[in-house]
């Protein structure tokens, strides 16, 4: 069986976006799944839009997610010799011409044919006037002006377009710069790609890009166009609905094994499964299994899947991940036992490395803040004795782990005829500054008695009464 190739052709004219990344993981994903190439290719031909920035923006973006490519990235600006070639080809065997018709006068061809009720597609004008190259000339492809050209879809099905609505195409540009649909399909052709799997945005180029195939002999790739991503509100995902950049996703906290699966989902399934590993996914992938129909982006589910990830990575790992974070808080510098520490108590707990972050806080700063409300009602006179009697018998512990301090407050508790459950929140508040925390044990184990002990004494000493 011949072997596939894919590739993933970004214009560098801006971030990599949520989008892009779909249309890239399934392109990497089919050529992993069927030990195929997965290629990558910059569409800088439109010289003006394309930055060197944007292309570093993608390329990380891409290493984020690890999307790994076997061969590139190329550049087509790197190629202008091949794709002379190639339209050199089809001006031999007639499939191309070169056209003098100026701008303006284009436009005013478009508008008298628009007043007239008619398509504006280029008149062919210069169709036969067999020009040769010269300054301002553009070349043009002659498109067939009968007859209907089949785009047989792997995701979509059959879909018929009549060859009588497409225009005679520029294909190289005065300048010399190959246009999208030529340079697509002679990079595709000397790459040997086997498979397009791209935005169903392309559909309708894909028309004029076969009959370009067909004028150069060449064998067709299989085509795949994958349906639109849209917000919640069924409207194509834009920057209204929030983050559409990739990276974005990282500032905000989300490991990429958690949008790789969201990215996934979009318009593809297995079952009602929802959690993928990679090498689940290199498994079960399959374009037969990706839908027709737009598929939805909720920030929900990606906030689920991230929180799920997030519990499955080893702590020591999340440290690493989160130091960036961290910083951002300008926390003193810890251990990474002590973070990794703290961490696997916040684990269950948020959905963002950013709320980890934040939530990690009593544990980093050397002074808590208090709630305001939660001191008040929690940090009251009354349980002055109760800290003091916690701290002598906390300071005459020898190990400090759940098994010894469950017995000293359920003790204290007794001895002071009180109930375990109205010591364990200020408990809580002298220790946090706030009301919700991961289970008392757990944050004092990670505290250590130190730290425990001076929290409680500085609650004790009134300052939070007088807040
Ligand atoms: N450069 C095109 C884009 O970014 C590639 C389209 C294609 O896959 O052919 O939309």
């Amino acid at each position: 069986m011949q072997q596939v190739i894919t590739r993933f052709p970004p214009s560098p004219t801006g971030y990599l976006h949520i989008g892009g990344a779909r249309t890239s993981l399934f392109n990497w994903l089919f050529a992993r799944s069927r030990r195929g190439q997965f290629i990558l290719r910059i569409e800088d031909t439109d010289v003006e839009r394309s930055t060197e920035e944007s292309v570093k923006a993608i390329l990380d973006a891409m290493e984020w997610l690890e999307l790994g490519w076997d061969e590139g990235p190329y550049f087509q600006t790197k190629r202008l010799e091949v794709y002379r070639e190639y339209a050199e080809k089809l001006l031999k065997t007639g499939h191309a011409y070169w056209c003098e018709c100026s701008a303006r006068e284009l436009e005013q061809r478009r508008g008298t044919a628009l007043a007239e009720g008619r398509k504006p597609k280029y008149d062919g004008a210069c169709r036969s006037k067999a020009l040769g190259e010269g300054t301002n000339r553009v070349l043009r492809f002659r498109s067939p002006e009968s007859g209907t050209t089949v785009l047989n879809d792997i995701i979509k099905g059959p879909i018929e377009f009549e060859n009588s609505e497409l225009d005679d195409l520029v294909i190289v540009k005065s300048d010399g710069i190959p246009t999208y649909n030529f340079a697509v399909v002679v990079d595709d052709i000397t790459m040997g790609i086997t498979h397009v799997i791209r935005g169903d945005d392309h559909v309708n180029n894909t028309p004029r890009q076969i009959l370009i195939y067909r004028a150069l002999g060449a064998k067709l790739p299989e085509f795949g166009h994958v349906p639109m991503i849209h917000g919640e509100d069924r409207s194509p995902l834009s920057k209204r609905h929030g983050a559409t950049s990739v990276m974005e996703y990282k500032k905000m906290g989300f490991l990429p094994e958690a949008l790789l699966n969201c990215l996934v989902r979009l318009g593809w399934s297995h079952g009602d499964e929802e959690i993928f590993s990679r090498e689940e996914l290199i498994e079960k992938f399959s374009l037969e299994n990706v839908g027709k129909s737009p598929s939805i982006f909720t920030m929900e589910k990606l906030l689920w899947l991230n929180a799920h990830y997030i519990k499955e990575k080893r702590a020591e790992e999340l440290v690493e991940l989160l130091r960036p974070f961290a910083a951002a808080h300008n926390y003193p510098e810890k251990s990474d036992a002590f973070m990794a520490a703290a961490i696997r108590t916040l684990r269950p707990r948020v959905h963002t490395l950013v709320e980890m972050a934040e939530a990690m806080r009593f544990y980093m700063v050397e002074e808590i803040e208090f709630d305001p409300e939660a001191a008040a009602k929690f940090l009251t006179a009354e349980m002055v004795p109760v800290f003091s009697r916690l701290i002598s018998e906390l300071s005459a512990l020898a190990t400090f782990d759940e098994e010894t301090l469950e017995p000293v407050f359920r003790n204290t508790a007794q001895e002071l005829k009180v109930k375990l459950g109205k010591i364990a929140q200020p408990v809580r508040v002298a220790l946090t500054g706030g009301t919700k925390s991961p289970g008392l044990f757990e944050i004092m184990e990670v505290l250590g008695k130190d730290a425990v002990i001076e929290r409680l004494k500085r609650a004790r000493s009134g300052r939070a009464e007088e807040r």
